[in-house]
């Protein structure tokens, strides 16, 4: 089992729900840069200067690449101290990103990795994102499911459900520009011209996505 696993797909493929199942299950830590961001803007103990970086995030552009690299870098050297390994989600949205972090893993002596690709079209991405829910309480993010599109609380804490602020219709428009599929390619490109990219059709339902990943990381 590789120790470093790397989901890429446009927001709304569901990389987060498929992270965070994978990680359960390997008993590896789920970094979501997404989550660290949203822990930072609502931390008041927070260095102002990185906060302030967030403004693009409001907007649904990406943020600056020192801050992610300062996040994510500080949680995944946490997990493989203690042994662990780490489910990067949504933690490499450019090229120069992914090469970053490459370096980085290289530094460590870490060469274990493998990048899944979540697919999903920019059209199902859009819709899904419109549809989805938030809990305000946890986090939870509540996909559009039959199964979840008639709950008016959050099924973890029951707490309230709401819109995403970055999932109003301007603000994915601008994400599925900046990381949908079009500035997916290139990123998709190098992971498999190193021979590391795995990828899953992220428009089945979440239990079998989920066990098609389980099959690709064997
Ligand atoms: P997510 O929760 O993964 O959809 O991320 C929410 C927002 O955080 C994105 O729309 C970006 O503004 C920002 N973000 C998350 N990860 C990154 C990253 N690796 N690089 C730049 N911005 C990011």
């Amino acid at each position: 089992m590789k120790k470093i696993i790397i989901f890429l797909g446009p927001p709304g493929s569901g990389k987060g729900t498929q992270a965070k199942k994978i990680a359960k299950k390997f008993d590896f830590g789920h970094i979501s840069t997404g989550d660290l961001l949203r822990h930072l803007a609502n931390d008041p103990h927070a260095d102002p200067t990185d906060k302030q970086k967030l403004i693009e995030m409001k907007s649904g552009k990406l943020v600056s690449d020192d801050l992610i690299y300062k996040l994510a870098f500080r949680e995944i050297e946490k997990y493989l101290s203690a042994g662990k390994g780490v489910v990067l989600d949504g933690a490499i949205r450019s090229v120069a990103q992914a090469k970053k972090y490459q370096e980085f893993f290289i530094s460590k002596n870490l060469t274990d990795e493998v990048a899944v690709e979540i697919a999903l079209s920019d059209e199902e991405a859009f819709n899904r994102l419109t549809k989805r829910r938030v809990c305000a309480g946890c986090g939870e993010i509540i996909p559009y499911l039959p199964s979840t599109r008639s709950l008016t609380s959050c099924p973890k804490c029951g707490g309230e459900l709401k819109v995403r602020k970055d999932d109003e219709p301007a603000v994915i428009k601008q994400r599925i520009v900046d990381q949908g599929n079009a500035a997916l390619a290139p990123i998709l490109k190098y992971y498999e011209n190193l021979g590391m990219l795995k990828k899953v059709d992220g428009a089945a339902p979440i239990d079998e996505v989920e066990e098609k990943i389980t099959h690709a990381l064997k």
